[in-house]
């Protein structure tokens, strides 16, 4: 069976350099900028939104971004008056990725994060992040880390996101953190219908969320995308399911057929999405833990004030969660 990614090839890193590295985002009521100090994911996960142009060079050929510490710092510097809005680290990569382990991009740039007082989250699946537990808990009052767990089963896991640690040691580490006080979110995302969506995967990952500590758990059902569906197929064949019959329940839960347009970026069906999620936010009160996105806010900056004077403008994580 054909894969996604290179099976018995280990991947192999290259340094590239940018032109720039924070980019404004927004998402609904939230606005800030990414930071991707990586090009490619060894992840490797079925789902991936990062693969627009898909290849297996995706996950086989990881870029670091050499120079992204020296662009952060000058962007920041150079940065108008104004506000500087939360940071979010990554958003197309996953910057505690094995690649870390070698160029230690990201603990660089936290690091110039902190420096100039900018609040940011990191968005991970990695355990590599345990490394800098210590970093992240002395920024804890303007960081969020948010650890994307989409299931306990590690069958369904090694079929959908074959590079990325086991969910038990994730809540093990995420247990570390929020034991520190650095606060905890849990993405469970994407979800992936007929597959993580059952009420067993679920409710075994809200207790396990409850347990470690965490605050904020949210999620969101996978998008179908050209690319998205052409893996998705193959994992229904490595998960040994009813092909055919999953495909057909995709194209009336997604309203298409194949083959699909290459131009679709599709939801689920939206009564099923709301079903599914009332429930989830019942869950997630029930056990006590919030069902958002946590909130952070930018800091107001003046490039004539000195940087550790910053911290009076500041609003920091305690006054919003
Ligand atoms: S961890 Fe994120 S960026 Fe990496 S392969 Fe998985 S979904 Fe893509």
């Amino acid at each position: 069976m054909e894969l996604w990614y290179n099976k018995n090839s280990v991947p192999t890193f290259d340094n590239k350099t940018s032109k720039s590295i924070l980019h404004p985002f927004t998402f609904g009521k939230y606005r800030g900028h990414t930071l991707n100090v990586y090009q490619g994911c060894q992840h490797r996960c079925g789902y991936c939104y990062a693969t627009y142009e898909w290849s297996p060079e995706f996950y086989d050929k990881i870029y670091a971004k050499s120079n992204a510490p020296e662009l952060l710092e000058n962007e920041i510097r150079k940065w108008r008056s104004g506000t500087i809005e939360p940071v979010m680290i990554s958003s197309a990569t996953d910057s505690y990725q094995p690649a870390e382990l070698k160029f230690e991009l990201t603990r660089k740039c936290v690091n110039i994060l902190q420096k100039y007082n900018i609040p940011y989250y990191v968005f991970t699946k990695s355990s590599l992040i345990y490394r800098d537990l210590e970093l992240h808990e002395r920024y804890k009052d303007n960081c969020f880390i948010v650890w994307s767990i989409t299931t306990c089963n590690e069958n369904i896991r090694r079929c959908l996101e074959p590079g990325t640690p086991p969910a038990s040691i994730m809540f093990k580490i995420i247990r570390n953190f929020a034991n520190r006080g650095v606060r905890c979110a849990v993405n469970i995302d994407p979800i992936v219908p007929l597959i993580t969506d059952s009420f067993e995967n679920i409710n075994t990952i809200i207790t396990n969320c409850r347990a470690a500590g965490v605050k904020n758990v949210f999620g969101a059902f996978l998008r179908i995308r050209f690319d998205i569906w052409k893996r998705m197929k193959i994992v229904f064949k490595l998960l040994n399911v009813d092909s055919d019959l999953f495909v057909t329940n995709y194209n009336k839960l997604y309203n298409f057929t194949d083959p699909i347009r290459h131009d679709y970026n599709l939801r689920i069906d939206r009564n099923y999405e709301i079903d599914f999620m009332q429930n989830l936010e019942k869950k997630i009160r029930e056990n006590g833990m919030t069902f958002d996105f946590p909130s952070l806010k930018g800091i107001s900056y003046n490039k004539n004030l000195k940087f550790k004077n910053v911290d009076k403008n500041q609003l920091t994580l305690t006054n919003y969660v």
